[in-house]
C-alpha cells in the first residue's frame, strides 16, 4: 500500500543539492493466491526495487507491505512468516556460492531453521528431483552445471522453505532462448503443484504474456496500467503501454507493425516530471498532464492512469 523507495543522494560533483532517487514512487498492488502478476517496464523503472522490498532485502521509505494481512515491517527477523516470501534472481551464476556443493546450498535454509540432518537431506533430494535435476549431482559445484541447470538450482533454493510468494526477478533473462521456455514451463508446473503466487519481473513481453495472469506496467516508479494479460495485449490503453507493445517483433513476415518511438530520454528519477510523469514524452499530452497526477483507476479487470482514458 502506497509503497515508496527513495534513495538519498548527497550533494556533490554531479548534484548541486542533496536529493533522492525516486525508484518506487507510490505503488499499490495486490497479488492473489496462486496468481502470477507480471511486472514490465524499461530498466530503471523500479521493478527490481519493488521486488526487493517485497522479499525485504530493502525497506520501503513509505507505505506498507502486507503478507496475508500482516505488515512485514512489524515482524522480527526470526519469524517464520518471512520464509513464505522468497526470491529467484536474474543471474544464476552470481547468486550461487562457487565454493559450496549444491547439496549444501540447498540444505542451508534447513540448517538455519534447525531441521534435523536426515530430514533436510531427504528434502534436498526431493527438491532436486522437483526442479528436474539428477539427485546424484548433489555433490557437485555450481560451475559443473549449465546456465539453465544453475537456474534450476536457484529455483530449488527458493522453494526450500515452501514459500507462498516468490518474486522472480528476470529469471530467464540471462539464459539462452532455447532454455528460457523450459524454465518458464518449470515455474508454471511448480506453481500449480505448490500453489504459490509469483511476482514475475521481466522486460521480455512475450515471456510475461505467456506466464502472467495479470500484468502491471511501470514507468518511473509508478504503475501506469494494470490489466489481465490478454486484455492488456489486445486492448492497451495507456500511451506508454502502447509504445512498449509496439516494440515487440512480429513473427509473421507479411505482418508489419510500425514501432512507436518515444521522444526524448527517460527523465532523471531524482527529479521526475510533475503531474503525469510520462507527459514529457507522451504524444497526447495536454496542459493538464503536467499539473495533475492521474490516478490508477478502472475495473479490477483493467486499470489505467491517464487523464485521457475514462473508466
Ligand atoms: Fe499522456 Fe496525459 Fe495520459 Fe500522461 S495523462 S499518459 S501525459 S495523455
Ligand atoms: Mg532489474
Amino acid at each position: 500500500r502506497s509503497i515508496k523507495k527513495h534513495f538519498p543522494i548527497k550533494k556533490g560533483l554531479l548534484m548541486k543539492q542533496a536529493g533522492s532517487i525516486k525508484a518506487v514512487d507510490g505503488v499499490d498492488l495486490d497479488v492473489m493466491q496462486q496468481e502470477t502478476l507480471g511486472l514490465v517496464g524499461e530498466s530503471g523503472c523500479g521493478k527490481s526495487t519493488l521486488g526487493k522490498m517485497i522479499v525485504q532485502l530493502l525497506a520501503p521509505t513509505e507505505g506498507e507491505i502486507r503478507f496475508e494481512g500482516t505488515n512485514l515491517a512489524t515482524l522480527s527477523h526470526q519469524t517464520t512468516v518471512r520464509k513464505n516470501i522468497q526470491m529467484i534472481f536474474q543471474d544464476p551464476y552470481s547468486s550461487l556460492n562457487p565454493r559450496q556443493k549444491i547439496g549444501d546450498i540447498l540444505t542451508e535454509p534447513f540448517r538455519i531453521h534447525q531441521m534435523d540432518s536426515h530430514e533436510s537431506k531427504e528434502r534436498m533430494l526431493y527438491l532436486l528431483d522437483k526442479v528436474g535435476l539428477n539427485p546424484g549431482h548433489a555433490n557437485r559445484y555450481p560451475h559443473e552445471f549449465s546456465g539453465g541447470q544453475r537456474q534450476r538450482i536457484g529455483i530449488a533454493r527458493a522453494l526450500a522453505l515452501k514459500p507462498k510468494m516468490v518474486v522472480c526477478d528476470e529469471p530467464v533473462a540471462a539464459l539462452d532462448v532455447s532454455i528460457q521456455s523450459q524454465i518458464v514451463n518449470l515455474l508454471e508446473d511448480l506453481q500449480a503443484e505448490f500453489q504459490m503466487s509469483y511476482l514475475f519481473i521481466a522486460h521480455d513481453l512475450a515471456v510475461v504474456r505467456h506466464i502472467s495472469h495479470r500484468i502491471g506496467v511501470m514507468y518511473l516508479g509508478s504503475i501506469v496500467e494494470l490489466a489481465e494479460a490478454e486484455e492488456l495485449f489486445s486492448n492497451p490503453q495507456h500511451p506508454y503501454t502502447k509504445v512498449l507493445l509496439s516494440s515487440i517483433p512480429v513473427q509473421h513476415p507479411r505482418m508489419k507493425r510500425t514501432p512507436l518511438i518515444l521522444k526524448g530520454d527517460l527523465p532523471n528519477p531524482t527529479n521526475p516530471p510533475s503531474g503525469c510523469k510520462f507527459h514529457t514524452r507522451c504524444p497526447y499530452a495536454e496542459a493538464k498532464c503536467g499539473k495533475e497526477t492521474p490516478a490508477l483507476k478502472g475495473s479490477a479487470f483493467h486499470q489505467v492512469a491517464c487523464h485521457l482514458v475514462s473508466s
